[in-house]
């Protein structure tokens, strides 16, 4: 196998870039909204609060009446209304007079400050439903302001509050709930249809008999396709014939995904069928990259879909998906497409082929610096090198001998510290 029929895996990762466009955006109930992707600016409509509150349980009062009020030298004021939270208060505040008023609600016309209960004679115990005094000695001065929220504290309107991509937190959730929002603007989530084929491949209630494989791999995309936030649909297995596999891409498109993924069925074997069936709905663009594991990759289109054709070995289908799948779920969504990547020094000669080589590493940290070891085999069969694996060591294209010492990009699985 020559190496100029390999296509280089940045020009295919470009390439499919170049085909990725955004989803569109729909609306979604705000409190159904957790996670998802903002798709427009949230500007506040009005002021939060929408009118001066007190901050304290206690008496609005003119400031400039209390002025000289001290605990030996009380002002009596006259008490001419009594203003609960939730209610706009009907009264005016008068030279002399005074509100009692609770905490949030909304201070009476006249009145510009607050003074706690406590800085006055009244002692009232919420408990026993306390009538309303006549009158109120007040032993402290406030200054204007004093103890009151302002119009618009928390928010003023007009304030542009969230930018998209942002994803929704419970606070913004809680912001949009605030505001009144009761639905937002979100990005859609990219449709993923899942079709493994094969003919050697059993359920997992099945006993494992030899020539045969319990189907790992579409349960595994269909985990990495909700961590990428999109909606999985896992397809049942099509065995390796035209007709099956033909059935099942029409079973999918009628989901109107946005990527169809597919996962073996894509070398060079007698019954790889797929690429035949893609090319009958839509065409194969791109097949077989210089990368190990992953080689057998092929992407296209079929119908209005983004088609990737994933090859079997489990390592093999998780590899190119994190390469070349990945990235175009989150441009879709207007989401970074950088994954988190550190350096490290690789601990152990290692060698590779000339392809592009991810390879399954450990990472141990040495004072500053990140240490790789492979996880031992680099067999594109063996799943557990994947769980056991902190991330994915890149050996460029062209290397094929890494001496230890070397430094090189770490492609992360999981997080470290
Ligand atoms: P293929 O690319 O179809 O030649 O498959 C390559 C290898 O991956 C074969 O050993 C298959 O049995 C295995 N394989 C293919 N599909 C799956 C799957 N869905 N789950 C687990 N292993 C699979
Ligand atoms: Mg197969």
């Amino acid at each position: 196998m020559t190496l100029h029929n390999l296509l280089p895996v940045d020009m295919v990762q470009a390439h499919i870039l170049s085909q990725t466009a955004s989803l569109d955006t729909e609306y979604v109930p705000t409190p159904q909204a957790l996670g998802r992707i903002l798709a427009g600016e949230i500007i506040a409509r009005e002021d939060i609060p929408p009118a001066s509150t007190s901050s304290m349980d206690g008496y609005a009062v003119r400031a400039a009446d209390v002025a000289q009020a001290a605990t030996d030298a009380p002002v009596v004021l006259d008490v001419i209304a009594d203003v609960p939270a939730g209610v706009a208060p009907q009264c005016t505040v008068g030279v002399g007079q005074a509100a009692r008023i609770m905490t949030g609600a909304p201070l009476p016309q006249g009145a510009d400050a607050v003074v706690p209960v406590e800085y006055t004679d009244d002692h009232w115990n919420a408990a026993e439903n306390p009538s309303l005094p006549a009158r109120v000695a007040v032993y402290r001065a406030v200054q204007s302001g004093e103890n009151v929220r302002p119009k618009g504290e928390s928010i003023q309107a007009g304030r542009l509050l969230l930018m998209p991509p942002v994803r929704l937190r419970p606070q913004e959730i809680g912001l949009l709930i605030a505001l009144g929002e009761a639905e937002v603007m979100v990005r859609r989530q990219p449709r993923v249809a899942i079709i493994a084929t094969g003919d050697e491949l059993i359920d997992m209630h099945e006993p494992l008999t030899p020539g045969k494989v319990r189907d790992t791999n579409s349960y595994i995309l269909e985990g990495l396709v909700r961590q990428c936030d999109g909606e999985p649909l896992r397809l049942p297995v099509a065995r390796d014939t035209l007709a099956e596999v033909r059935a099942r891409f029409h079973e999918a498109l009628a989901y109107a995904p946005d990527v169809v993924l597919t996962i073996g069925g894509v070398s060079m074997g007698t019954r790889d069928v797929v690429r035949t069936v893609v090319n009958e709905l839509g065409a194969v663009e791109l097949w077989r990259v210089n990368m190990r594991p992953g080689r057998p990759l092929a992407f296209g289109h079929v119908g209005d879909a983004l088609f990737f054709g994933l090859p079997g070995n489990p390592v093999s289908a998780m590899v190119t998906f994190e390469v070349f799948v990945r990235p175009v779920l989150a441009k879709m969504q207007g989401l970074e497409i950088t994954p988190p990547t550190v350096s490290a020094r690789v601990g152990e000669d290692m060698r590779s082929d000339g392809r592009r080589t991810y390879m399954r590493v450990l990472l141990e940290r040495v004072g500053e610096e990140w240490v790789a070891y492979s996880t031992g085999t680099q067999s594109s069969a063996v799943l557990y090198s994947m769980v056991e694996a902190d991330g994915l060591l890149i050996i460029p294209e062209g290397t094929k001998e890494v001496p230890a010492g070397t430094r090189l990009p770490v492609r992360l699985l999981r997080e470290i510290d």
